[in-house]
């Protein structure tokens, strides 16, 4: 009378009909996390992700203790070990979320195939995304969406279900092997970032709580400012779903107001770009408009991107701040990226690996498509809007705070003056600073000659 809930992008007690699910089905159930080599193999788990994935696991067994459990973790191939401490266990069920990725699909077609030929079954669950891929489709009733404002229209009316509160008590079978919690150099080696934030379930609900307070009200007026890094910084803990969505939302509409508006908009676009990642897998990798392969080749100024000497103060800060945290505000976000792939017109997948090799929130769905979106390449109505740095600094960045905040060199410089050192006198031209690496109009021509 045992049943198996697998821990994937889920890592809470709150709202997880995956677990809840399991705990329905049987009297004991195995709390399982694989390590999984396949993640690994596919250079996905890199040392940002895995600290705070490593954090998460271990507040998440805290929390299974607190209920008489605990986390049973293995090493390995996800499918193998689950079906192994399913044999182990006598398990007649295994529990999963729904993902979206090829990887996921791939990984839930393999593991319902390998219980099914023991005898057991696979039951899978929505606790990914508040609103799932098909249940906002096209009026004709087949598609997905692939303009986010119709998709918005309709998300909105979506009825999305109250969050679950957590179990009380998980019963866990008394003899069940585990490998010690894994930490993050166990998952992943290499260095972190410094100033990388802390990952787990109770952080996550510390955070969630703070933000309903005091940040959520300012969202719609304060969003966009990059030196009042005043967004919810949710992401990571969405990501790895030590917070549920449905929970997230809930507790913003809740609050209600402008803020509140603007927030939940932003979470839209999350379930967004998953159901076209979901209906279009391919777009992971490849131009999801087909502009054709005609991306520069010029590495020197794709280093001088990654490691913030563009000599374009805003755009040095910001790859700075993702280097430094492991995560970047997302005005920055979108605009190093245009930046990347329209002015320098260099491949947007070198920008989004680069991404997903320091983001703590670093996901498929929403890394690619971004990506492609800033990129002129995905769904954007307006794909050939070039972004100038010079005029989103100025919008988003008016006094320089952000600039000074992350690009020392040019700490001692007052003002918005700090957006363009190269127009100071030269004794005042901090030394150590780059000259632009590109001349903003050529590089707008470029992009639009080669789009026509
Ligand atoms: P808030 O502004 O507080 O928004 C709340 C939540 O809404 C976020 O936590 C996130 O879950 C969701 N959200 C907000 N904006 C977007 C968006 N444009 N698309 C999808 N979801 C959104 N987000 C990731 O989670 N992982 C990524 O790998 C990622 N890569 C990106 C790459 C590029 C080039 C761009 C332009 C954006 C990317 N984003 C990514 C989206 C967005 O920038 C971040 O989700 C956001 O900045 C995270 O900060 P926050 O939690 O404070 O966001």
């Amino acid at each position: 009378d045992v049943s198996i809930a697998l821990f994937t992008a889920n890592l809470r007690l709150r709202d997880n009909p995956v677990l809840r699910g399991a705990l329905d089905a049987a009297r004991r159930v195995v709390p399982l996390f694989v390590v999984d080599s396949g993640i690994v193999e596919r250079g996905f788990a890199v040392p940002n992700r895995a600290a705070f994935l490593a954090d998460a696991l271990a507040e998440l067994d805290e929390a299974l203790r607190e209920r008489g459990g605990r986390l049973v973790v293995r090493h390995g191939d996800v499918v193998t070990e689950t079906a192994r401490v399913a044999a182990e266990t006598g398990a007649g069920e295994v529990h999963l979320a729904a993902g979206v990725s090829e990887y996921a699909d791939r990984r839930e077609r393999r593991l319902r195939a390998a219980l099914e030929a023991d005898g057991r079954a696979l039951v899978v669950h929505d606790a990914v995304l508040t609103v799932v891929p098909s249940g906002v489709l096209t009026p004709t009733g087949k598609d997905h969406f692939a303009v986010f404002t119709p998709y918005f229209r309709r998300w909105e009316r979506q009825r999305v279900r109250r969050p679950l509160p957590a179990p009380r008590s998980v019963p866990v079978p008394e003899r069940v092997r585990s490998e010690p919690l894994p930490d993050a150099a166990a998952i992943a080696g290499g260095e972190r970032s410094p100033g990388l934030a802390r990952g787990g379930e109770a952080t996550g609900r510390k955070r969630l709580t703070a933000w309903m307070r005091q940040g959520l009200g300012d969202y719609h007026a304060l969003a966009d400012d990059l030196a009042a890094d005043a967004t919810s910084r949710l992401s990571p803990h969405l990501h790895f779903g030590c917070l549920s969505p449905t929970d997230v939302l809930h507790a913003a509409r809740r609050r209600g107001g402008p803020g509140a508006d603007d927030f939940v908009r932003q979470l839209a676009w999350r379930d967004f770009h998953h159901q076209v990642l979901a209906a279009r897998p391919a777009a992971g990798r490849h131009d999801y408009r087909g502009h054709g392969d005609r991306w520069r080749n010029d590495p020197a100024a794709f280093d001088a991107w990654r490691e913030g000497r563009t000599g374009f103060p805003v755009v040095d800060a910001a790859m700075r701040q993702l280097r430094h945290e492991g995560w970047m505000h997302g005005r920055a976000r979108l605009l190093v990226a245009s930046f990347l792939s329209k002015t320098l017109y260099l491949d947007w997948r070198l920008g989004a690996r680069h991404f997903l090799d320091l983001l703590v929130d670093g996901d498929l769905a929403n890394n690619q498509l971004n990506w492609q979106w800033a990129a002129g390449t995905g769904t954007d109505t307006r794909p050939n809007r070039v972004l100038n740095p010079l005029t989103q600094a100025r919008r988003f960045d008016p006094n320089g705070d952000y600039v000074r905040r992350w690009v020392p060199e040019l700490a001692e410089i007052p003002g918005r003056k700090a957006h363009q050192p190269w127009r100071l006198p030269e004794p005042e031209r901090p030394a150590d600073y780059p000259e632009p690496i590109v001349d903003l109009a050529t590089g707008a021509r470029r992009f639009q000659r080669a789009r026509g």
